[in-house]
């Protein structure tokens, strides 16, 4: 990286946020997906979004790739750069500008942690429902990026849903404005919902506009344990059926239930198939109604317990099993795969038993949870990747897995983006004229192809 380009960044920024020595990069070259390293030249902590724009345009005229960063949780290595580019770190971007209480909206910049929006707005009785299960360190801007869904998904949806406006800065260092707080908007094609899930490969957001919601008054938390994995699956397609969407519809198998117990001692059975977690919420009359339809639909299906919140403080313990599934898996080897194949709700028993077959077939231990009501399971191989071998296994593993995934109407990934690590799957899922549009919108936003290159295609 030459001299020069790092006195024009650092004129922009200062020295205190332009990271150029070995020790300060080291961190920037990993995100939260296994097997990828690649460390970027450099890394900006912009303060503005005029600072973001004067950096994109310095890239733009020196022909230096940008990749931005929130906080590097992703799991499809979408945050890496390399050696080549810079990375533009957004955590001083870190205000909420505004709770608008008539409009029901939140304005934020795109450093902000995701649960920190939560608080802000459920102290005015509001609410911002998408929960990602690593809402305490991801930012907004990644949330949108990556379109990131959570454990409300199911009645509430995911990020683009709630996302109402935004400010990008373009790769030229232009800034784009789209949406706002008008919660109808017609005029040309949806920029907006093509932004979010853009992976940072289109632009820069600057500033998010999100539509909140009112808080749900009451909510019911439960954990019911079945011994067969078929009756668990039909129940989550039975409670639907019912005409109840739980707020949460939640799925641990055998392997995830083991290793939970084993690291948080919640009190679950090993002798079962599945447990799965599940929330109602809304007004009480309605949660309490619906509660009842849970449990006669559980019971239908040969629950072995059916576990009821009876205060709040229980309904955090309950809901601990579902929330420290990753961690409890991740601590058993030294590298953990986690994929997110998608299926059609209705082929979730299939999905599952596909899963342990691959797993036996290719001598892996995969442990899957995820959520369930959306179809979005999280298959997680327990690896190490200095052992070639198993990683070989667990990669063909994967690949039969995806594509029982898109033979079953699902997808590659439900949340977790291409990146690098999915993009040799997505001509498979969208063919050949898929990727040629995509492509086309690529170039007619990024034609000098600085912005996040290598990801996705
Ligand atoms: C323990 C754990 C649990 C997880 N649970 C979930 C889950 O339940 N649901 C889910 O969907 N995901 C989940 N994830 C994945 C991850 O947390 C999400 O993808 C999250 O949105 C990433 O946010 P981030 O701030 O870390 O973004 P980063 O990882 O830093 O970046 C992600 C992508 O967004 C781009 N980006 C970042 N900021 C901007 C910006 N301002 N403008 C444009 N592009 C930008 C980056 O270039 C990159 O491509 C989980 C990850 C972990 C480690």
């Amino acid at each position: 990286m030459k001299e020069s380009f790092i006195k024009e960044l650092t004129a922009i920024v200062g020295p205190e946020h332009t990271l150029t020595d070995r020790e300060s990069l080291v961190c920037y070259g990993y995100d939260s997906t296994p097997e990828l390293e690649n460390r970027p030249g450099a890394v900006v902590l912009p303060a503005s979004e005029e600072d973001i724009c004067r950096i994109l345009t310095l890239c733009h005229n020196a022909g230096v790739p940008v990749t931005a960063r929130g906080s590097g949780t992703n799991l499809s290595g979408g945050s890496l750069g390399d050696a080549h580019s810079i990375v533009i770190q957004t955590s001083r971007l870190n205000r909420i500008i505004e709770i608008d209480e008539e409009n029901l909206t939140a304005t934020v910049e795109p450093g902000v942690v995701t649960s920190a929006v939560h608080r802000a707005v459920e102290a005015k009785g509001l609410f911002y429902p998408p929960d990602p299960g690593s809402m305490n360190i991801s930012t907004m801007g990644g949330n949108v990026a990556e379109n990131s869904g959570g454990l409300r998904g199911l009645k509430y949806g995911v990020t683009a849903d709630y996302v109402m406006g935004l400010h990008t800065v373009l790769p030229d260092g232009s800034l784009l404005t789209t949406g706002g707080k008008a919660v109808k908007d017609v005029a040309g094609y949806n920029l907006n919902q093509l932004l979010v899930s853009s992976e940072g490969t289109l632009g820069i957001f600057s500033e998010i506009t999100v539509k909140l919601i009112p808080k749900p008054q009451a909510k019911k938390t439960m954990l019911v344990h079945f011994p067969e994995l078929e009756q668990a699956a039909l129940a989550v397609s039975h409670i639907i059926a019912a005409r109840v969407i739980p707020a949460t519809l939640e799925f641990m198998d055998r392997v995830t239930i083991k290793c939970i117990e084993e690291y948080a001692r919640v009190g679950l059975p090993l002798d079962v198939d599945a447990v799965l977690l599940i929330e109602v919420d809304g007004h009480p009359a309605v949660v309490e109604e619906e509660a009842a339809a849970v449990r006669q639909v559980c019971e239908r299906h040969r629950c072995s317990s059916f576990q009821t919140a009876a205060t709040a403080d229980e309904a955090l313990k309950l809901a601990t099993a579902r929330r420290v599934a990753l961690s409890s898996l991740a601590r058993m080897k030294p590298t953990t795969i986690l994929e997110d194949a998608t299926v059609p709700r209705s082929c979730i028993a299939p999905m599952v038993k596909l899963i342990q077959e691959t797993a036996r077939k290719y001598n892996l231990t995969i442990g899957t949870f995820g959520h369930a009501g959306d179809g979005n399971l999280h298959p997680t191989c327990l690896t190490d990747e200095r052992d070639k071998d198993e990683i070989a296994r667990a990669h063909k593993a994967f690949e039969e897995i995806f594509d029982a995934a898109i033979a079953m109407g699902g997808t590659i990934t439900g949340e977790h983006g291409v990146g690098i690590a999915k993009k040799k799957y997505l001509p498979r899922l969208v063919g050949e004229s898929g990727i040629r549009v995509m492509r086309g919108i690529k170039q007619a936003f990024d034609p000098a192809g600085i912005l996040n290159p290598g990801k996705v295609f």
